[in-house]
């Protein structure tokens, strides 16, 4: 198995443990150019793409040629194998239609500051899409909605990285515009369950693979303020643009053509996490403020 990085969003070591396994290797490279895998894979995994919103807005450029050209060749390098395409829940930008179905185009602003992420996501679809009616590749889409857990990287600015860290340091936790917006949050195990499905699959999705337990964000927060007996408070701050206002996946289809169906809940999942940030911020390793 190789596992290609350009490392410019990971968490420092993240691949430490696993690289030093037998039949594991680890390549530094950027998808942007021809990936020089040397042996043919039987199945080829793209989810290379900044995905926190800092990320991706920080660099935007670089984001839509990961969707675009690092689509082009991940597809090139999977010629002969099974392609699985990590999409995303962005791709229904800030949906009309609740929750949301694989039958839903979407409302998304192409050239407001998410745009480089979603339509970029929404290219990768239609690349992948005629790959498969054009010239018979053999492929799958999942749409993933907000994933989280360990290894996260605790400044990548997305809600439970910063509200962890937060709540851990005792600073306010940042609930951007009213916290009312709300989302469904899967925990990184059963999403990885999901891409293996799919990857076991004949499927061509789009398949959402999401947790359909929906929360306000403010719900989160104070959430997580709870569960680890923190003394923070909560602060509002300004909305990001275009932020979506409600999201939740329908994962009827996964159920039905995968046999998938989350298993890990908001609660058990987040104190899995936040034991793991809380190990972090006292080993200091992640570099925390203090
Ligand atoms: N959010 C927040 N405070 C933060 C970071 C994020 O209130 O410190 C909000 C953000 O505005 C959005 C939600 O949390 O409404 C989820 O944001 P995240 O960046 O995790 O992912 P998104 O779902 O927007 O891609």
């Amino acid at each position: 198995m190789t596992a290609v990085d350009n490392f410019v969003t990971a968490l420092p070591g993240a691949l430490d443990e696993l690289a030093g396994r037998s039949g594991f290797t680890v390549l530094e490279h950027d998808v942007t150019e021809p990936i020089p895998v040397a042996d043919a894979p039987d199945v080829v995994f793209h989810l290379a793409s900044p995905a926190s919103p800092r990320d991706y807005l920080d660099r935007p450029v670089e984001t839509l040629r990961a969707g675009a050209l690092g689509t082009e060749h991940a597809l090139a390098l999977a010629a002969g194998a099974r392609f699985v395409l990590a999409s995303t829940s962005e791709v229904y930008g800030d949906p009309l239609e609740h929750p949301q179905r694989e039958t839903y185009w979407g409302n998304v602003n192409p050239i407001g500051p998410r745009s480089v992420y979603d339509e970029a996501k929404r290219y990768a679809e239609a690349l992948t899409f005629a790959m498969r009616r054009s010239r018979g590749a053999n492929t799958g889409v999942a749409r993933i909605f907000n994933t989280y857990g360990p290894g996260m990287r605790p400044g990548d600015g997305r809600m439970i990285p910063a509200f962890l860290t937060q709540a851990l340091s005792g600073q306010p936790l940042t609930v951007a515009g009213t916290g009312a917006q709300t989302r469904s949050l899967c925990y990184v195990d059963d999403t990885v369950r999901g891409l293996l499905a799919l990857a076991s699959s004949a499927h061509s999705g789009p398949v959402n693979l999401g947790n359909p337990h929906e929360m306000s964000v403010r719900e989160i927060a104070e959430y997580v303020i709870a569960l680890t007996g923190s003394r923070s408070s909560i602060v509002h701050v300004a909305a990001a643009v275009d932020d979506p206002h409600r999201r939740c996946p329908d994962i009827t289809l996964a159920r039905r053509v995968l046999g998938w169906a989350p298993t890990v809940a908001a609660g058990e999942g987040l104190r899995r996490t936040a034991d793991w940030f809380a190990a972090a911020v006292s080993s200091d390793v992640l570099g925390f403020p203090a």
